[in-house]
C-alpha cells in the first residue's frame, strides 16, 4: 500500500512536470551526484514531494544559493498536525514548501524543527503561518538571538524568527499517535545541529550532518566530533538517512552514501592532519591533500579549503 501510493504519487508529478522518458528511471542506476544537471534534471523538476511512509513526505527544492542543490524538508503529516524538519532559504522557498503541505492535508503546521541554523534552512522562516512553534538546539537559539540584536542589521531586513522551544538532548513528542524524537546526537555541521528521528518508521532526517554526494561543508563545523555524530546515527535502529542537501535518493542508497559522507569527512581529518603534521601552510593544504574520489564531489572546489583549514584549526586547539 506504501509503495502503490508513492508510486501514484511519483506519477503525478511527472505528469505534472510533464517530463516525459523519467517512468522508468527508478529503475535505472541512478547518478551519484547532487548536481541536478548531472543527474539529468532540471530545475523545473522541482520542487519535488516524495513519499517515504504512510504520513512521511520529504521536500526537495533548488537553493538560489547554492544553485544546483536541493535544500531538503521531512514533513511529518498526523491528524493533529504537521511536523515539519527545517525550513528553506528564502520565502518564495518557504512558501512552496507551506503550500506542498497544504495538498498533503489540511492539517496545520505545528511544529518546525531548526536542524541547521544556517541561511539556507532558515532564510524563509518568516513564511510559515503563525500556527507553528520552532524548535532548535540552545547553541541555534543563541544565534538567532544574537543576529535579531545585531546592531548592523539593516531595518529592511527580513525579521528573524528566534525559536520559543529548545533541545539540548532529546525530546519525544507524540503527535497524533505518531512518535516523534527530536535528538541532539553530537556537535557536527553547527555546534548546535537537531536530527529528527521517527521509531516506527525508521527514518532519521538527519540535517546538515549528512549531505548527499556534497564535498563536506566544514568551514562551521566541528570535524572529529562530527565523525562520532554519525557513527551514533549509523548505530540506530534507521532504513532511511535523510539529507539536508543531495536529492532523496532511495533508502538503500542514502544508507550507503551516509557511510560514504562519513568516509569523506575521516579522508580529509587525516589529510589535513598528514598536512599539519608536515607543518604544510594551511594556504597550500588543499592544493596537497589527496582527497580522491571525494575532490570530484559537488562543490569540493567550494567546500575543500574550508574543511582543511578546519581540521588545522581544531588540531590547533581553536575549537572550543
Ligand atoms: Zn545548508
Amino acid at each position: 500500500m506504501r509503495d502503490g501510493s508513492a508510486a501514484c504519487l511519483v506519477a503525478a508529478a511527472l505528469a505534472a512536470s510533464s517530463v516525459g522518458g523519467l517512468a522508468t528511471r527508478g529503475a535505472q542506476a541512478v547518478v551519484r551526484t547532487a548536481d541536478f544537471n548531472v543527474r539529468g534534471l532540471k530545475a523545473s523538476d522541482f520542487p519535488r514531494v516524495k513519499q517515504l511512509a504512510d504520513h512521511i513526505y520529504t521536500f526537495e527544492q533548488i537553493d538560489p544559493t547554492k544553485r544546483t542543490v536541493t535544500v531538503n524538508n521531512l514533513i511529518v503529516v498526523t491528524p493533529d498536525g504537521v511536523l515539519v524538519a527545517e525550513g528553506q532559504g528564502t520565502v518564495e522557498n518557504t512558501r512552496a514548501l507551506v503550500a506542498a503541505i497544504a495538498k498533503l492535508t489540511p492539517q496545520p503546521i505545528k511544529y518546525v524543527v531548526v536542524g541547521s541554523e544556517h541561511g539556507d534552512h532558515t532564510g524563509g522562516n518568516p513564511a510559515f503561518p503563525a500556527t507553528a512553534t520552532f524548535i532548535a538546539s540552545p547553541y541555534s537559539k543563541a544565534t538567532f538571538e544574537r543576529q535579531a540584536a545585531s546592531p548592523g542589521r539593516r531595518a529592511s531586513a527580513r525579521p528573524v524568527v528566534v525559536p520559543s522551544e529548545t533541545v539540548s538532548d532529546r525530546r519525544v513528542l507524540m503527535l497524533g499517535g505518531t512518535e516523534i524524537d527530536i535528538l541532539m546526537l553530537g556537535r557536527a555541521h553547527t555546534g548546535g545541529d537537531l536530527e529528527v528521528y521517527l521509531p516506527r518508521e525508521k527514518i532519521l532526517f538527519m540535517s546538515e550532518v549528512f549531505s548527499n554526494r556534497i564535498f563536506p561543508s566544514m568551514a562551521n563545523g566541528y570535524p572529529s566530533e562530527w565523525v562520532e555524530t554519525l557513527k551514533k546515527a549509523e548505530a540506530m535502529d534507521a532504513a532511511w538517512y535523510v539529507p539536508a542537501h543531495g536529492f532523496v535518493d532511495s533508502a538503500p542508497i542514502l544508507k550507503e552514501e551516509e557511510r560514504n559522507f562519513r568516509l569523506a569527512l575521516e579522508r580529509i581529518i587525516a589529510e589535513g592532519r598528514r598536512l599539519h603534521d608536515a607543518k604544510t601552510p594551511v594556504e597550500s593544504a588543499s592544493a596537497s591533500a589527496v582527497l580522491e574520489p571525494y575532490d570530484a564531489w559537488t562543490r569540493a572546489g567550494n567546500n575543500a579549503f574550508g574543511a582543511l583549514q578546519r581540521v588545522y584549526m581544531e588540531l590547533d586547539g581553536q575549537l572550543k
